[in-house]
């Protein structure tokens, strides 16, 4: 009956204790079979996936099982009422849904949704950009745009306007946004450009957030109050609806700007470097977030592991030595960028020679560009400072399997932008990544007053002993994290509970808060049940 499959055996353990999967109810699979047949019916055939077909919507990256997070099948909508018919019909049939935009979210699950059996709402056909705004500087887009799309969209207006990209130009402006993924410009906290949302809600309403109520204003995405409370945050990491156009706010080319990269070759000074770089942000001298990696890190976007070390265990100390002077790197490597006129640079410039100066063993270095250079004119490796998107870095899941089954996974733990914290979360992932005999690949993104701190690990997916040494790795880290006062601020669906957990304050209140809200609007719980460990009642 209705419901079925869509979480509804919440017994034991419901809600913020269990990291196990749910099994979807008794007779999920021949509903979510018959679901599918109708909507083939009503969309079309080739929009709708089911059988060996699915494969398409797994996880490449999963921790040993791809099955484990095995959709029924998959519906590829062409517009907002379509998406409606989806809703509905999944209503009526009791069927989980789970949205994606270009399902490039991998570390995190790619495509694949956390409760197996669902189907995924594939939202690559609302690929348009709506609009774009010279003069207001935004842009709205829907779903399906990547971050390729609106920058050759942009090009191709002749636009004074850039937009943020994260370090892969192929996944969704609007899911890397409600994902509150980061990219490197002014813009790069995606989520603090979000402006002005269009939903589909579970049972097939559509609403606007903010001004967007007001039939005719144009400042939907100009403005996010509106006019009582703001809900747009509650679609951010969240299954409370189907976010179906998005505004974006964009940056105004500027006249010149510089791309910066910093180096210490001192580990032992990183709460020194962190420091500086937290008062550089806060004093508007570096714009936007502040990228670092250390040097095993930076090797691994750009080589093999095999080139420095085939060893056994971590890469030696040593061999960290041979990396850094190779590829003239510092222990730890920062990223980051400024703009405006020469004359601004030049105050800017001197102003970061000077804090970073004062760190001994530091190294800076700077490269200016005029706003219009092409991007044949911008050397890629400084392609960030200008959102200009690429696939640089997808190499890095070569680091240790040199095929098809190399993946990733990231742990981000969120601190203050301090030193001290800083310091003291790479050394708790550090100690314990190593332990469990990977090599700690590690960084911080910083945004003035918080960093997320950054473990990555590389392994080979089709290695099921490696898989289960990550996996035991960060069930222990988690928690570990979550005492020194660091949580996730983001995690793979394998991970989605446990961290939820974790946000414990007060007997799990706020997870209560969610549950409640999820009850109200989303009763039987058809949309992306357990996303961010959010399970209906
Ligand atoms: P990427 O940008 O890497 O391609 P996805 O498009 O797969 O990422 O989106 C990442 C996650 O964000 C999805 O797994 C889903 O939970 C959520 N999401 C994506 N698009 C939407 C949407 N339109 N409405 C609600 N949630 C979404």
């Amino acid at each position: 009956g209705a419901g079925a499959g869509a979480g509804t055996g919440t017994g034991a353990g419901a809600g913020a204790g269990t990291s196990a999967g749910r099994a979807a109810g008794a007779g999920s699979a021949e509903a979510a079979r018959g679901m599918l047949e109708r909507l083939a019916v009503e969309l079309g055939a080739e929009h709708v996936t089911f059988g060996d077909d699915v494969d398409a919507y797994l996880d490449d990256y999963a921790l040993g099982d791809r099955d484990a997070f095995r959709p029924a099948g998959a519906v590829r909508p062409a517009d907002v009422a379509e998406v409606q018919a989806v809703v509905r019909a999944a209503g009526a049939a009791g069927v989980a849904l789970w949205p994606i935009g270009r399902g490039k979210n991998l570390g995190y699950g790619g495509p694949a949704p956390r409760q197996p059996g669902s189907v995924v709402v594939d939202l690559g056909r609302l690929n348009r950009v709506l609009e774009v705004d010279e003069e207001s500087a935004y842009a709205l887009v829907e779903p399906g745009v990547s971050f390729f799309d609106l920058y050759d969209e942009l090009r191709r207006r002749d636009s004074r306007l850039w937009a943020s990209v994260p370090d892969l130009g192929w996944g969704s402006v609007v899911g890397n946004a409600l994902e509150r993924g980061y990219g490197y410009t002014a813009h790069g906290d995606h989520q603090q450009f979000v402006c002005g949302l269009e939903v589909v809600l579970a049972d097939g309403e559509v609403i606007r957030t903010g001004m967007g109520a007001l039939p005719g204003a144009e400042t939907w995405p100009l403005y996010r109050g509106g006019f009582g409370p703001g809900l747009e945050g509650l679609f951010l990491q969240s299954n409370l609806g189907i976010v179906t156009k998005m505004g974006v706010w964009l940056l105004p080319r500027p006249e010149r700007f510089a791309a910066c990269r910093i180096a210490i070759d001192d580990e032992a000074r990183l709460p020194e470097l962190v420091d500086a770089m937290r008062e550089l942000t806060l004093e508007g001298v570096i714009d936007g977030v502040v990228n670092a990696a250390n040097a095993v890190g930076v090797a691994a976007g750009q080589s093999s592991r095999e080139r420095w070390f085939d060893g056994d265990g971590v890469v030696p100390d040593e061999v960290v030595d041979v990396i850094a002077a190779d590829l003239g790197l510092g222990r730890w490597n920062v990223k980051c960028a400024f703009y405006g006129g020469d004359e601004l640079l030049d105050l800017k410039e001197r102003r970061v020679r000077e804090v970073i100066g004062a760190i001994a063993g530091s190294a800076v270095s700077v490269n200016r560009y005029d706003g219009t250079a092409t991007a044949e004119e911008v050397l890629p490796m400084d392609h960030f400072a200008a959102g200009i998107p690429g696939m640089l870095l997808a190499g890095g899941v070569r680091w240790r399997a040199n095929g098809p089954t190399g993946a990733h996974i990231g742990l981000c733990p969120v601190s203050p932008f301090t030193g001290l914290h800083v310091a003291a979360a790479s050394r708790i992932m550090r100690d314990h990544i190593e332990a469990a005999g990977f090599d700690y690949i590690g960084g911080w993104l910083g945004t003035g007053r918080h960093a997320v701190n950054v473990l990555m690990i590389f392994f080979d997916a089709a290695d099921p002993a490696e898989s289960d040494r990550v996996r035991r790795a960060f069930a222990e880290l988690v928690p570990l994290l979550a005492a020194a006062g660091y949580g996730e601020y983001r995690a793979h669906l394998e991970f989605m509970d446990l961290v939820a957990e974790q946000f414990s304050w007060n007997d799990h209140a706020l997870l209560e808060f969610t549950r409640t809200l999820k009850a109200a609007v989303d009763p039987a719980g058809i949309l992306a049940p357990g996303k961010q460990g959010v399970w209906p009642r």
